[in-house]
């Protein structure tokens, strides 16, 4: 099907956030082809499967070095359909190649168990077997590190993979899977489906063939897609909305943690689940740590991803600065001190784009939405706390628990905090830096199971028993 005979109801115009301008177009599938492209990765799921492990790695990391050589191509085409900075988009497909390259260099660490004297003359075994059909859906915030986390362990581990980038960032998805289908990986291993949420992504969830659905979006999806998903049992890894507490106590590095607040806040617009969203300050310090942060993020620049010298890009989308500027606005109808931003940025280059000024707000209620909803965009409310003790309660107050970090030199502090903090993740002295060698994943309406590390390969593998019994001789 060429684009010039489908109709316009089956393809989506993709558009730059910075300009609204047309960047490129995607076909919209629906179930037809959600049910053929996994009838095609079932077909090639057995020779896969038999495929030696370390044949599986090596395919992988050719893939992975040519995505790699076309770095430049195809983080242009991220920030045009994404709207983050060139920079970062560049730092993100890099992540995408070490994610792939970790999970190959893991190909010949794939391992079982024997279980000694079960029994008088019979020992067990403990086989480590794919899944089959994987399915990915990935959001547009990360659309290449989100869907790396995916096709990593799971084709290693023996699988194969439908993924089904979000509706308004398929094109760096396409590409990529043109590319390593070019080099080493055979065409249906990892195929990338386009078209919306709610009827691809539907029919891929339920398609009876699919044993696993590996998902992240937001708390509300995510659960909608693990009711579909456990109609058919079927295996699932939720990761979903964060609202990630930064705590800074009085004998904390401040100039190291003011960077990491900045950073860790307005990355990428501000559109990460494991952001800095909740910032609480112990009283001695917090005076001078707001002033430093204040003058830190005042000298961000607010501009086109492609633009030089741009640190903040534009709102992926008009739905998600509507929903940021609803959050900001009524929550400072409720109370609270606007240091810094709150609006759009004034300017002839910023008339067609969803761009939102960097936005710093003291003290709002603990119960507005900046404090209680997860907020996907460049703000970042700002508390005093008068202890360690109040910092953590205050931190755990949230349904999410994905990330958090702790800024201190006292050990004590720092090993309390990393037991008690109610998240999947603590940094003590960092902030946000995702390793591919630790599990991450998150507690409560963050999620279930585990991307990165050798934790997720057991996401893509199911565990069998063998009882072997040696018969008289
Ligand atoms: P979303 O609406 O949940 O969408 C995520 C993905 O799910 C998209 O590909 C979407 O497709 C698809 N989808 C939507 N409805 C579906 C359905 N009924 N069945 C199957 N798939 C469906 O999330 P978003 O607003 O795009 O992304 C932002 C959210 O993702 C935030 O809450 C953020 O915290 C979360 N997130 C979490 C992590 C993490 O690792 N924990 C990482 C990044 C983002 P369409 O785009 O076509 O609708
Ligand atoms: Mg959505």
């Amino acid at each position: 099907m060429t684009m010039a005979t489908v109709a316009d109801t089956d393809v989506t115009v993709v558009c730059n956030p910075a300009t609204g301008e047309e960047v490129g177009r995607a076909l919209r599938h629906g179930a037809d082809e959600a049910a053929e492209a996994v009838a095609r990765a079932r077909a090639a799921f057995p020779a896969w499967w038999e495929t030696p492990a370390a044949r599986r790695g090596e395919l992988l990391h050719e893939a992975a070095s040519a995505v790699l050589a076309a770095r430049d191509e195809l983080s242009l085409q991220l920030t045009l359909e994404q709207g983050k900075p060139l920079r970062e988009a560049r730092i993100e497909i890099t992540r995408f190649v070490h994610t792939l390259e970790h999970y190959a260099g893991l190909a010949k660490n794939l391992r079982g168990a024997y279980v000694p004297n079960l029994d008088v003359r019979a020992h067990g075994l403990v086989l480590k077997r794919p899944l089959g059909v994987v399915v990915a859906i990935v959001p547009w915030n990360f659309p290449t590190t989100l869907l790396g986390n995916k096709l990593g362990p799971a084709l290693v581990c023996g699988n194969v993979v439908v993924a089904k980038p979000a509706e308004t960032t398929p094109l760096t998805t396409l590409r990529i899977a043109e590319i390593m289908r070019e080099h080493g990986l055979p065409e249906v291993l990892f195929q990338a489906v386009t078209g919306k949420g709610s009827v691809l992504g539907e029919a891929l969830v339920t398609d009876p063939h699919v044993a696993k659905v590996a998902f992240t979006g937001s708390t509300p999806v995510g659960k909608h897609v693990a009711e579909l998903a456990a109609r058919g049992v079927k295996r699932v890894t939720l990761e979903l909305g964060g609202s990630d507490p930064m705590l800074v106590l009085d004998d904390a590095d401040v100039d190291g943690a003011v960077s990491a607040a900045s950073v860790g806040r307005f990355f990428n617009c501000g559109q990460a689940c494991l952001a800095i969203k909740r910032l609480y300050l112990q009283e001695a310090i917090a005076d001078e740590f707001v002033k430093k942060l204040t003058a830190k993020v005042q000298r961000l620049k607010v501009g086109a991803g492609t633009a030089e010298g741009t640190t903040i890009g534009p709102l992926h989308s008009e739905e998600q600065r509507a929903t940021l500027e609803d959050q900001v606005d009524s929550t400072l109808e409720g109370g609270g001190e606007l240091l810094l931003g709150g609006k759009r940025p004034d300017g002839d280059e910023y008339s067609s784009g969803w761009f939102f000024e960097p936005t710093l707000i003291l003290e709002p209620p603990h119960d507005s939405k900046l404090a209680t909803e997860e907020v996907f965009g460049p703000a970042l409310p700002i508390w005093r706390i008068g202890s360690l003790e109040e910092g953590i309660e205050r931190a755990n107050t949230s349904e999410f628990g994905l990330g958090s970090s702790v800024w201190t030199r006292d050990l004590t502090a720092a090993t309390v905090a990393a037991e008690k903090l109610e998240a999947g993740y603590t940094w003590i002295n960092s902030a946000q830096i995702i390793y591919d060698e630790l599990p991450f994943g998150g507690f409560g309406e963050s999620g279930v199971g585990k991307e990165h590390g050798i934790e997720a390969l057991d996401h893509y593998q199911e565990a069998k028993a063998v009882v072997v019994r040696q018969s008289p001789r």
